[in-house]
């Protein structure tokens, strides 16, 4: 057996052995995404020369979510600055949920850029100008990302925008401490529209890779965002990228890694692979169950963990 069928038949055995897991529960906070099938199970893996390998369902569109944010954060970065950033977001891990409403003491900034307040500060930090509004450079920089032009689920960006008024509160919140270049309602829909671009497990794990390559696309080539951006972003992955569930999968899988409420997981292995799986029911972290269960199995067995000395 040569490398590539090796891994297709690595994803194709986990593939086989978490599809019939039951456990977890499909959010329904956002009504549109009920609609998902539950059943559905894709598994994707790139390699650093552009091969990407998958089992199941990794064609089938669902919506980004929150595995949006590490790629906002990455164009705010790049567009703006570290240090620019690092004045309305903070790098620390928040130990609490998604949506939590929370804001560090003294600052006024949220925790980090993978928490919804957080991720509504870096959608507002990306320039919007009349030529070059907000959300087309966002959906320009995922797509550069994808290695191909993604689009949005206008019924799922609908369903959030009726019914997210906890991420309004956010960003009401966040402007009362100070921070007045954020408008909230443009934010917020610029946010919403973010979270419904539409990927496939392959795209996901393209978009890792991309950030496990120093920025550079592996199947276009094209430097999407500096080396030093990706590394700032994948530290932020690693400790925060998974809510309040960030310390115990670092320390049982040791990959950056970022959850999505529509069942989207990435992870990526600097230098080496991004990963991708998608698979709609959560565990209370709201991860992935069939995601985490895969990505954790092929990080044991194949001693993935980057704190580990091969
Ligand atoms: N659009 C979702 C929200 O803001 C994303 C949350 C997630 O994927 O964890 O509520």
């Amino acid at each position: 057996m040569n490398a590539a069928e090796a891994v297709n038949d690595a994803l194709g055995a986990l593939h086989a052995r978490f599809a019939d897991v039951r456990d977890g529960e499909q959010a329904d906070y956002i009504p549109q995404l009920t609609r998902a099938d539950p059943d559905d199970f894709g598994l994707a893996l790139v390699s650093m020369d552009g091969h990407c390998y998958s089992a199941g369902e990794a064609d089938t569109p669902f919506t980004v979510q929150s595995v949006s944010k590490p790629f906002v954060y990455a164009l705010a970065l790049s567009s703006v600055g570290l240090d620019e950033v690092d004045r309305w977001v903070g790098a620390e891990p928040s130990g609490e949920a998604f949506n939590a409403i929370s804001l560090e003491a003294g600052t006024g900034r949220p925790a980090n850029a993978m928490v919804n307040a957080g991720a509504i500060v870096t959608t507002a930090l990306v320039p919007d100008t009349p030529e070059s509004p907000a959300f087309d450079r966002i959906l320009a920089c995922l797509s550069r990302f994808a290695g191909r032009l993604l689009d949005v689920d206008e019924e799922v960006y609908a369903s959030e925008a009726a019914t997210g008024d906890r991420n309004r509160a956010l960003a009401y919140l966040i402007r009362s401490t100070g921070t007045d270049y954020l408008d909230p309602v443009a934010a917020v829909d610029t946010y919403f529209r973010q979270c419904a671009v539409r990927v496939t497990a392959v795209d996901l794990a393209v978009m890792a890779a991309t950030l496990a390559y120093g920025g550079v696309n592996p199947l276009t080539g094209e430097t999407v965002v500096s080396a030093e951006v990706a590394a700032q972003v994948l530290s932020v992955m690693a400790t925060c990228g998974m809510y309040n569930g960030s310390g115990e999968w670092l320390l049982r899988v040791g990959l950056p890694a970022k959850s999505g409420v529509s069942g989207g997981l990435i992870a990526a292995g600097p230098a080496r692979f991004g990963l991708a799986a998608y698979s709609p029911p959560l565990d209370p972290a709201g991860t992935s169950v069939r995601g985490r269960a895969a990505l954790g199995a092929l990080s044991e067995r194949y001693g993935l963990h980057l704190m580990r000395n091969p």
